[in-house]
């Protein structure tokens, strides 16, 4: 990580947490994976076994993130990709096949708006570098063209563990939700621990565990064009908040911004500014959710969030007006002197 991103990042984790007032007994912790710091705040613990816990975590963390990276040599996702790529077979590990089966499902609950199979495009775009790309643009044409092949997660073959694919431009990227899957996991490892109250905060998508203390874990939802929060809220036993935004990730050129999350159905980036916000209490579908919500956009998002069946969202768009289920709109706080123009809608 550049000393750069991170003097951006750090701030940012604190000021998510800024509403959770210190208390002598939470234990804290950091560590650097998927490209970003994950913070575990954990209570009411003993201190040496939120440390070992912690430790187990990030060794598991470590593990996802070489075998589920999409490009990086070494790790079982890369070398399914070149398999998959050069049409042969491969067998896949029952650590990573769970993923597999999961990106499929998310890729039909959007209706192909969420497509983890879109690799290659992503790819092009040069969003397979730790750096973001710079100088000259991909070729459309080509863009279009790759886009074009119609790579999907429904191309898979399946014989057990072993997967194919007849369309040679299938490539997984599961950048979109495998944070919320590795989330999900920490949380099961801090419960089996017999861990009760702990939030684990990755740059603001973040999953919780029980309570701070006497009241709910108090988090924000970061502002998605100025620096700061656009909303607050408190979050329940196992609720986990995602955030998806087009602005977050992407390259500039010629005063155009070229974001990192892609439309499956034409190779190009979204380009309708947007950050789309989700509760659930499975972590990798509100990953997945938020992603296909800001392909979706302020016109799509209904029918998104309707088809994976959530009803806690929160969509901000290009001019800062606020898209919300009732349920959501029932539990976010704005900050006084920045009342948001608000539309209520409930897509269930
Ligand atoms: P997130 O920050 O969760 O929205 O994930 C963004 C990441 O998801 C990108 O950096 C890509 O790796 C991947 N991605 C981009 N576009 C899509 C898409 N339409 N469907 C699934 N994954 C995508
Ligand atoms: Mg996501």
């Amino acid at each position: 990580m550049s000393l750069r991103l991170l003097i951006l990042v750090l701030p940012l984790v604190s000021l998510i947490l800024s509403a959770c007032e210190e208390k002598v007994s939470d234990y804290k912790s950091t560590v650097y994976v998927f490209g970003t710091l994950v913070e575990f705040i954990i209570r009411d613990a003993d201190p040496a076994l939120a440390e070992k816990t912690v430790t187990k975590i990030d060794q598991d963390f470590q593990r996802m993130h070489k075998d589920w990276h999409a490009w990086k040599p070494g790790g079982e996702l890369q070398a399914l990709n070149v398999a998959l790529s050069e049409g042969r077979v491969f067998e896949v590990s029952d650590f990573t096949l769970p993923l597999i089966r999961d990106a499929i499902r998310y890729e039909q609950l959007s209706n192909g708006l969420f497509n983890p199979a879109i690799g290659k495009v992503i790819d092009a775009w040069g969003f397979h570098a730790d750096e973001m790309p710079t100088g000259r643009l991909p070729d459309f044409d080509e863009i279009k063209a790759l886009a074009a092949k119609q790579p999907s997660m429904s191309d898979l073959n399946f014989a057990g563990h072993l997967v194919s694919s007849p369309n040679k431009a299938v490539s997984l990227d599961f950048g979109g939700f495998a944070k919320g899957v590795a989330l999900d996991h920490a949380v099961k490892v801090l419960k089996d621990a017999g861990i009760t109250n702990a939030i684990v905060n990755a740059g603001g998508d973040l999953n919780t565990l029980g309570s701070h203390g006497d009241r709910p874990w108090r988090v924000a939802i970061k502002h998605p064009v100025k620096w700061g929060v656009i909303a607050g809220l408190d979050l329940g036993d196992d609720e986990n908040l995602y955030t998806s935004g087009n602005y977050q990730r992407f390259r500039e050129h010629e005063g155009v911004r070229y974001a990192h999350i892609i439309d499956p159905r034409t190779g190009m980036p979204v380009d309708h500014i947007v950050s789309a916000s989700v509760i659930h209490e499975n972590g990798g579908l509100a990953d997945a959710a938020a992603t296909a919500l800001t392909v979706a956009g302020p016109e799509g998002w209904y029918e998104v969030a309707k088809s994976f069946g959530v009803d806690l969202v929160l969509l901000v768009d290009a001019e800062g007006t606020i898209h919300m289920t009732p349920k959501m709109a029932k539990r976010v706080s704005f900050p006084d002197d920045k009342k948001p123009t608000i539309v209520v809608s409930d897509p269930l």
